[in-house]
């Protein structure tokens, strides 16, 4: 077993030096490419002053440049922090200040979010500059302390790392209730045991072309990265222009001949609503693999009927125990729309435990609080102590202090046959479009607004992409007028697109329960009713 992820591209590089590892709009990298890039990278980052364990923030869209920043990054020793460069300022200042990064690598398309970035005296002060762009003319506002021309120059012969499979390899930020990102640390180890087991699992190997359709932030995208590269095969990056285009979608599996997708179940949803998939689609495809949310039984069932040539698997996990811990592959096309798809059984070095509130596993049949243990759970969040120890908590069937469980947030129950049905959250994060988002995040940004008294954000089903809608109930200052219009802009200032609720509703005052609480399951119905006013979009 490898010890480092990079040792794959360069094992690869060795075996077969002119096969494609990465292919985006047509531009190809061969694997001595990439070594030989990474490499040229990575001694550009220690010329810059980075030493073992320096986080380098990554803010590039999904390219090949960003792969080869990824690989470069754990060469020189130290730890990726995917940025996204979608993301507005004040979010990714947050993650930038936590994740204090020796070196941000950026391109042209991120200048305006760089500059108001860097327009914190502190900010531009601790942070080296990598200008990843052929233009460098609109990188010398920012004074970089390296250009991709330096990069370009610099030898590419191999280096010696310091790092061992502990060492975190990536730090991705998740939605955090409170309103601050949440960094979870993964290491080494915690990707090269999931991707050992889907190699042998999946049969994967070097005749294989893989998608790339998650951004680098999510942490779906790092099996599409580091299986590709573990197994040899081709990775080719979905373009984002065509995330919401699902002729283009259908198109782009069939011209690239696909033989894995992977992606999150909403988009395979939208793409079964706009009827994309003929029958016997993509007979390169071998496997198509989701993860992330349910993937409803009906949309699944249209995929498996047009795709009888491919193989269906569910896997289940959260970012924390690093892309998935448990499996099921679909023996055969569900009968009916009802039929429940399990999340299956764990992956290999991992277990799933279903507990009472007092921590002790339930009768099959019966609904409890759903742990993971193993050999995928992160070391915990990023400088955040106290969020670690509440979400990472010590086996208490075990009298090692080291054995620890992940408490996912998720309420499942084990099925007949041992298999684990996934039955929805304990809490109020939700998915929306596949992101992963806390609905506490969003209210704090509201709450912050000098215009809003109070609001309560609530998230219900449908069957459109997103999966699941976002609903604000919202209660302006006295005396203000404010449209959802103007609110759902200035809301836009702080977070994401995915973050943002399309449907409003302003009170006077906010329904409240028996114990003064907000009642959200009221506000639920009054949104489902479609009481509320129409999303209004700017
Ligand atoms: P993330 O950290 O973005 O991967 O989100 C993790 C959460 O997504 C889990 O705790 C579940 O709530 C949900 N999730 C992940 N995979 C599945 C799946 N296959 N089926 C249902 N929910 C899932």
């Amino acid at each position: 077993m490898t010890s480092l992820l990079q040792r794959w591209v360069t094992e690869q590089a060795e075996r077969r030096p002119d096969a494609t590892a990465v292919v985006m709009h047509g531009a190809r990298l061969t694997y001595e490419e990439l070594d030989a890039s990474s490499n040229r990278l990575a001694r550009t980052l220690k010329a810059a002053g980075c030493e073992q364990g320096d986080r380098v923030g990554l803010m590039l869209a999904k390219s090949p440049l960003a792969i080869v920043s990824m690989v470069g990054t754990l060469k020189a020793d130290c730890t990726y922090v995917p940025l996204d460069p979608s993301s507005p300022a004040p979010r990714v200042a947050k993650i930038v200040e936590s994740a204090e990064p020796r070196v941000i690598l950026a391109e042209a398309r991120a200048a305006s979010l760089l500059s108001t970035l860097l327009s914190n005296t502190r900010l531009r002060s601790s942070i080296a500059l990598g200008w990843m762009d052929s233009d460098r003319t609109r990188g010398q506002a920012f004074n970089p302390t390296f250009s991709l021309e330096d990069v370009e120059r610099a030898p590419s012969d191999p280096l010696d790392y310091r790092n061992g499979p502990a060492h975190p390899a990536h730090i991705l930020f998740t939605s955090g209730s409170t309103g601050m990102p949440k960094g979870v640390v993964i290491q080494h180890s915690n990707v090269i045991h999931f991707v050992e087991w889907a190699r042998r699992y999946f049969n994967l190997g070097p005749t294989d072309r893989i998608s790339g359709h998650p951004p680098l932030h999510f942490d779906l995208s790092t099996f599409d990265v580091f299986g590709t590269f573990a197994s040899g095969g081709e990775l080719h990056l979905v373009p984002p222009e065509i995330n919401l285009l699902p002729n283009a979608l259908a198109e782009f599996i069939r011209r690239a001949e696909l033989t894995q997708w992977f992606s999150v179940p909403s988009l395979l949803s939208y793409m079964a609503k706009f009827d994309v998939v003929q029958f016997n689609d993509f007979p390169a495809l071998r496997r198509l693999l989701w993860c992330g949310e349910v993937f409803p039984t009906p949309a699944l069932r249209y995929w498996m009927a047009r795709l009888p040539h491919a193989t269906f698997t569910n896997l289940y996990g959260p970012t924390e125990t690093t892309i998935a811990s448990s499996y099921y592959t679909v023996p055969t096309c569900p009968e009916d729309d009802g039929v429940a798809i399990p999340i299956g059984t764990p992956c290999e070095g991992e277990e799933l435990l279903v507990l009472s509130e007092t921590r002790r596993p339930v009768s099959t049949g019966e609904v409890g609080d759903l742990y993971i243990r193993g050999v995928g759970l992160s070391p915990g969040y990023w400088r955040d102590p106290d969020k670690t120890r509440a979400a990472f908590v010590p086996n208490p069937m075990s009298s090692d202090p080291a054995d620890r469980l992940y408490r996912t947030g998720d309420l499942a129950k084990i099925g007949v046959g041992g298999l684990v049905y996934f039955l929805g959250r304990a809490d109020s994060q939700i998915k929306s479009r596949g992101y992963r988002i806390e609905l506490g995040e969003i209210e704090t940004a509201l709450n912050a607004m000098d215009f809003i008294q109070e609001c309560a954000v609530v998230a219900i089903p449908t069957d459109g992409f997103e999966g699941t809608v976002i609903c604000c109930a919202y209660v302006p200052r006295p005396a203000v007028s404010v449209t959802p219009a103007v609110v759902r802009k200035e809301l836009a200032r702080v977070l994401p697109s995915p973050m943002l609720p399309s449907r409003w509703m302003a009170f006077e005052r906010l329904p409240r329960n028996a114990n003064g609480k907000f009642d959200r399951r009221q506000l639920q119905e009054a949104f489902t009713n479609d009481e509320a006013v129409a999303a209004e979009q700017p």
